[in-house]
């Protein structure tokens, strides 16, 4: 798919007061510093669309993004902020929830983990509300360029056992790095692919 064009279109608090469309939704969501905004900017081919690294106590918002003018991209506030108080935890869980369950055009869910990493509790557990919530999602491991090919599939395969107990069918997962750009052709043709569905 060829990315011709790549609008901001709204911030918003609440799933309710994002476009009402009928156009499809990509979200993108994963742990602080996974590499969300770096890897929407890789897709998109902009180098400012996603804003990188917006730091804690700053107003969590889900940004839209228009496409082509035929589906979007949302970036949706991070987690795992260490220093985060638990109020904000709760609202930020709130957020997420009220827009999984409100937002109708949301095809798919790109849940980030960073490939560098062993499987990380709180990556497991927002993949299990996602399953509890019945919101279609699918895996993709950031930072790939940051090691060997060796041992990204190590860890990926690390990940995927400790989800072997509670699900029955393995999830979906591509690979990235925005910075070899690795993983833009597949996530682009996976887009395509659910677009045309
Ligand atoms: P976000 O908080 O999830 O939006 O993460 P960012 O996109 O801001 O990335 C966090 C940090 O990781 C930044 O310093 C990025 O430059 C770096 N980064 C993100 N993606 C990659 C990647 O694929 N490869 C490498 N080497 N660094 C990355």
């Amino acid at each position: 798919m060829i990315i011709k064009d790549a609008k901001f279109i709204s911030s918003n608090t609440r799933a309710d007061q994002c476009p009402q469309t009928e156009l499809p939704e990509y979200a993108f969501i994963g742990r602080s510093n996974v590499g969300k905004s770096s890897l929407i900017n890789m897709l998109t081919g902009r180098t400012k669309l996603a804003k990188t690294s917006s730091f804690p106590g700053k107003t969590q918002l889900i940004n839209h993004f228009l496409i082509n003018d035929k589906w979007y991209i949302v970036d949706l506030p991070g987690y795992g902020w260490a220093k985060v108080s638990k109020t904000s935890r709760e609202s930020w869980r709130k957020m997420i929830h009220f827009y999984f369950q409100n937002r109708p055009n949301l095809a798919c869910v790109f849940l980030l983990i960073d490939s560098r990493l062993p499987p990380q509790k709180v990556d497991v557990e927002f993949l299990e509300q996602l399953g509890i919530m019945g919101v279609p999602f699918v895996l993709v491991f950031t930072k790939t360029d940051k090691q060997s090919a060796a041992k990204t599939d190590a860890n990926i395969s690390l990940f995927m056992n400790t989800l072997k107990e509670n699900w029955e069918e393995l999830p979906h997962y591509l690979k990235s790095s925005s910075s070899s750009k690795e993983g833009r052709d597949e996530i682009l043709q996976f887009i395509e692919s659910v677009n045309q569905q």
